[in-house]
């Protein structure tokens, strides 16, 4: 007997109160058709959800791998789930009677807003139409709903999906939409619901003839055509221009696809006992435990995302100053309302995470169309994880993965100086979409906004409305400001996504018709390239160049939450890369729990460093080590006065000292006068200076006599650092405090450098300890891991070292022997192709340059089993490096002051992440 062969099932059904597919099957049923079934079929929930069926993400990667065909059971499987929506509504698709409508949308795991494809209004043709006009006793809204359906098809099947480019730019819908404005003008109506029965059978009749005419092809009267041609378009759209783009900004794998939802349509605009809306479970701007949306009566779902008519506030909580008037719909329609609240609650507390929501009421009866995890800016996240925490919604290390380390950068958001605020009045004020402030030269078009940022420009985009061509322009942008939509456009969506700074609906200004400038309502007349600044927090748009100034964390509770339960989580320890007291104290501020490089030659640059510099160029000139002895003499006491202000203030941490690294010539002058003016006070010949640094000259300086070289050529200036390194901390001791120095040898490549050195510690130590006359001065020898070699031999260094620092810039760059300043010429190309994932130079090459790291801790801790080990490359700030030095078990990770509060985010991450593998 022949065995069936079992059938993949590729379409799942959802409605009635039962649901094939749940909310864990996101993978296969994209995010949007996992919450449809969860929502229809889970006992907790039971929503109305208008019938429907998932077409899942294995056919999209089917139907790109098999030259766009369908497996051969999707067709049956298809009809089946059709049957059970007929069965389910009571209406028949293609029936000239009761004819059922359907929409078809994308849906991918993760949500891609606005990226992809939709068709609504399907199975509306010539013969179906006189049912739905009998059906609803509205003939109007029957042709309405037609002529949108002929626009859509046209616009997305016909057009886009077929890859028609059109000609002079201008696409379908584009000319459709002029000959509606046309008529819409020649009768001066002011919106499309002005226009009369007799006005839309005349449009759909020019409509279908343009199509034909433009496209080659008429619109087609087969509910089944036009059904299987939806769906294949929003296969295709997957693959459109700006879908690709949004996932390569967003890092959204290209192999997932797609899934397509097929629904039976529901209406909000068939009169004013309808309505459409999108709402939030809190507040996504603000974080806050309140319920908030906006909606419009009588329209369409894409009405209110397109920003085209001010929404209307779903309560009194949710007005802002361009909805203020309007009545709510807590208000119009109080048991919907209420309704609508109940399913909101249930939910979040079914969720435990803030959900988005799309609503209709179709003639008095609420429907949820959608429900998905809702995007938040980092403020409103780390709100909302520590309330969720504490209302016992979620647990400590959810609360803690709910919050991305790169958010916590928008509560670090530059905000506008509000004395500057005080001093400078808006010209104009919009919705608050996006917190912080930015500022920027206006441009008015997205391919301006990259081009101009391609130059270094920083740009502010200023639109009428955005779109999702739009994305690039957006993301290359200081802010974003559009004079139309609300909280839920577009632009305020994709920007609160980013964390960017945005203000939209900002009718207080209008742009000219050649997009060149824009006029505020006080006269103020801003041009393309002209200088504003935006406060989002508040929506107020400045003319010219305000101050920004950084914001004090200590104020913002929720975050002092956040990092309690963080703080808790992680095992790796977080230090800073800081140089001078002010830097330390920032770090403290950050929650550093140490230094882990200390650069010694900051000394020597900016600020108040003319006196140490002077005194090191002579230690440089001199010819004989007594001569560099006098002069390093000299140079001493700035170097303990500059360790001890840094140890002091990092009283009971420890503090990474590295011992000078620079090559020496990158301290001399170079250019003729300068040289000339150093001789002079020097007290030397030009030219005995001038053989000196041409003595200094090399040609790969990162390669040659730096680091731990020059304290084997010049043992002085290793001695001179040591002592002030150890008498600076015999200081404090005497002063009562904790001072713990961790002395750090650069660029080591050998066991032999670390003993020739450690042997010159020993004797300072020694004659510091009696100077002061202590016992002992703690303290800490160790060297930095730069060269593959010192990773290769870390055994063996371990058996000088205390600690290991891994310097993971030097590590890249001579691991793959890219010169870490000069990648520009090559890097961008390398990603655009994907030779490389990622800048190896910002996050750690996990494969390669990691590996050497690992094997590195793993041999130093067989030497020495408690060996300390971290990291002081930039990496360290890296949330994705953070973990990788987690996993490997590394002691600690250090990173510049501001991303502190990032590196421990990401170290309770990994510390969650590990927890939850066991
Ligand atoms: C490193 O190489 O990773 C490092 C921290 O040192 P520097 O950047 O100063 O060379
Ligand atoms: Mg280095």
């Amino acid at each position: 007997m022949a065995v069936p062969t079992p059938t993949i099932k590729f379409v799942y059904s959802f409605g009635g109160g039962k649901a094939d597919g749940n909310e864990s099957m996101k993978n296969l049923l994209g995010g949007k058709g996992a919450n449809l079934a969860e929502m229809a079929g889970h006992p907790d929930l039971l929503l109305p959800v208008p019938p429907g069926f998932t077409i899942t993400t294995a056919v999209c990667t089917h139907f790109y791998e098999h030259s766009r065909h369908y497996p051969s059971e999707l067709k049956q499987q298809v009809a089946q789930a059709l049957e059970q929506v007929e069965r389910l509504t009571g209406k028949r698709f293609g029936d000239e009677q009761n004819p059922l409508l359907v929409s078809v949308r994308s849906g991918a795991r993760r949500s891609m807003p606005g990226m992809m494809e939709t068709v609504l209004n399907i199975g509306l043709t010539e013969k179906t139409l006189p049912g739905l006009v009998a059906l609803t006793n509205n003939e109007r809204f029957a042709y309405d709903a037609y002529r949108r359906l002929i626009m859509m098809y046209a616009d997305v099947v016909m057009e886009k999906s077929n890859g028609f480019e059109p000609a002079n730019g201008k696409g379908i819908r584009k000319v459709l939409d002029e000959i509606l404005e046309k008529v819409k003008h020649e009768n001066g109506y002011k919106s499309d619901t002005d226009l009369t029965v007799e006005d839309l059978k005349d449009l759909v009749a020019v409509f279908k003839s343009k199509v034909r005419e433009i496209l080659g092809a008429a619109f087609p009267e087969d509910p089944m055509e036009q059904l299987w041609g939806s769906i294949g378009a929003v296969f295709a759209s997957w693959n459109g221009k700006r879908a690709v783009e949004y996932r390569r900004i967003e890092k959204i794998p290209h192999e997932w696809g797609t899934a397509v939802n097929v629904q039976a349509m529901v209406f909000g605009n068939m009169g004013d006992d309808s309505a459409t809306g999108v709402a939030f479970t809190r507040n996504p701007g603000t974080g806050e435990n309140q319920f908030y949306g906006e909606f419009l009566v009588n329209a369409q779902g894409e009405d209110v995302v397109a920003g085209i008519r001010t929404p209307a506030p779903v309560n009194e909580y949710s007005k802002n100053d361009q909805s203020r008037h309007l009545p709510s719909l807590e208000y119009l329609m109080p048991e919907l309302y209420q309704e609508l609240y109940g399913y909101q609650k249930r939910l979040e507390a079914h969720y435990k995470d803030m959900q988005d929501i799309e609503f209709t009421i179709e003639r008095g009866k609420l429907y949820m169309l959608q429900c998905r995890v809702g995007k938040r800016n980092g403020v409103a996240a780390v709100r909302m994880a520590t309330e969720m925490y504490r209302e016992g919604l979620i647990d400590a290390d959810t609360a803690i993965t709910r919050v991305a380390p790169g958010q916590l950068v928008e509560l670090l958001l530059p905000m506008v100086d509000p004395r500057e605020e005080q001093l400078y009045p808006a010209v104009a004020k919009g919705l608050p979409a996006g917190p912080g402030g930015a500022k920027g030269r206006v441009v008015f078009s997205s391919e301006d906004a990259v081009e101009w940022a391609a130059k270094g420009e920083k740009v502010i985009l200023v639109r009428e409305e955005t779109s999702p061509e739009d994305v690039d322009g957006m993301h290359k942008s200081q802010a974003i400001l559009t004079t139309k939509g609300g909280m839920t456009s577009h632009a305020a969506l994709v920007a609160r996504g980013w964390g960017k700074c945005c203000i939209v609906g900002c009718n207080d200004i209008q742009i000219a018709d050649d997009h060149k400038s824009f006029r505020a309502k006080d006269g103020t007349h801003i041009h393309e390239g002209d200088w504003i600044t935006l406060n989002g927090t508040k929506g107020l748009v400045y003319n010219g160049s305000l101050q920004l100034s950084s914001v004090d964390l200590n104020e913002n509770e929720a975050y002092g939450n956040l990092m309690k339960l963080v703080d808790n989580a992680k095992t790796l320890h977080v230090r800073a890369n800081a140089d001078t007291p002010k830097d330390a104290r920032q770090a403290l501020e950050f929650g550093a729990e140490g230094i882990g490089l200390f650069r010694t030659e900051h000394m020597f640059y900016g600020e108040g460093s003319d006196d140490p510099l002077f005194r090191l160029r002579k230690m440089i000139v001199s010819k004989t080590p007594e001569e560099r002895r006098e002069a390093l003499d000299e140079l001493y006491a700035f170097i303990k006065k500059d360790i001890k202000s840094t140890l002091e203030v990092m009283d009971g941490f420890p503090v990474t000292i590295r011992l000078l690294d620079p090559p020496l010539h990158e301290f001399v002058p170079h250019d003729r006068e300068k040289l000339q003016q150093l001789a002079k006070e020097l007290g030397v010949r030009v030219s005995v200076l001038k053989r000196r640094v041409l003595e200094l000259h090399e040609n790969n300086p990162m390669l040659g006599h730096r680091g731990v070289r020059l304290g084997i050529s010049y043992p002085e200036i290793t001695e001179t650092q040591v002592r002030a390194i150890l008498s600076a901390s015999a200081e404090l001791l005497q002063a009562g405090k904790k001072p713990f120095p961790e002395i750090m040898i650069p660029v080591t490549c050998t066991v032999n450098e670390l003993k020739h050195q450690k042997l010159l510690v020993e004797k300072v130590y020694a004659a510091v300890k009696a100077h002061f006359g202590l016992e002992k001065i703690p303290f800490m020898f160790g060297t930095m891991i730069e060269i593959p070699r010192a990773a290769l031999q870390a055994g063996k260094m371990a058996e000088e070292a205390e600690f290991f620092s891994f310097g993971t810039n030097d590590l890249t760059q001579m691991s793959f022997g890219f010169s870490r300043d000069d990648i520009g010429g090559f890097l961008p190309n390398y990603l655009e192709q994907k030779i490389l994932q990622d800048d190896p130079f910002q996050t750690i090459d996990q494969e390669g340059v990691g590996e050497l790291i690992s094997f590195g801790i793993e041999r130093g801790r067989k030497t020495r089993a408690h060996l300390e080990v971290g990291i002081c490359g930039e990496h360290g700030g890296d949330p994705e490096s953070v973990k990788f030095c987690h996993r490997i078990g590394m002691n600690y990770v250090s990173c510049s002051p501001f991303r502190v509060p990032i590196a421990r985010l990401a170290a309770a991450h990994a510390a969650v992440e590990a927890k939850q593998k066991k």
